[in-house]
């Protein structure tokens, strides 16, 4: 079962982040780094913004992640929401790929336990329609 309700509107890739959604579809979290100088970014855009090279090549950030920063979200702010509060969204880094954000949802904590700092693992939701979002759960946790 999905996070969210599936009333929830689904991601609209674009080109630019096409790649990014089908790897997720995969289940596999990547990121897009640059072929000429290494760096990663993330969201996908079509020219490295430290080099201007458009080579790129998909690099997986591995599971484990850190909480950046969050906010709790006690108010709908769409329709489908209102089941899920509170809820926690969340921006984490990797260890294993210094330099990428990534906005996302904390899980299977309580949204007043979550932490800066805290260590948290990849899951991916499937939310139908060959969709897989990537979330993250504390460590450790089901
Ligand atoms: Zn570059």
């Amino acid at each position: 079962m999905a996070y969210f309700p599936p009333s929830m509107p689904a991601p609209e890739p674009e080109p630019v982040d096409q790649e990014f959604w089908a790897h997720c579809a995969q289940g596999h979290l990547r990121f897009q780094t640059c072929s000429d100088c290494d760096t990663p970014r993330h969201p996908p855009t079509p020219m490295c913004p430290s080099c201007h090279s458009t080579k790129t090549k998909w690099v997986d950030p591995g599971k484990t992640a850190e909480v950046f920063s969050y906010t709790v979200i006690h108010h709908a702010s769409h329709e489908a929401v209102p089941s899920n509060l509170p809820y926690v969204v969340a921006v984490v880094t990797f260890p294993a790929l210094p330099g990428v954000r990534l906005i996302t949802n904390i899980t299977d904590l309580p949204p007043g336990d979550v932490r800066i700092g805290h260590s948290v693992t990849l899951w991916f939701d499937d939310i139908g329609g060959g969709m897989q979002v990537p979330r993250f759960r504390p460590v450790g946790a089901a």
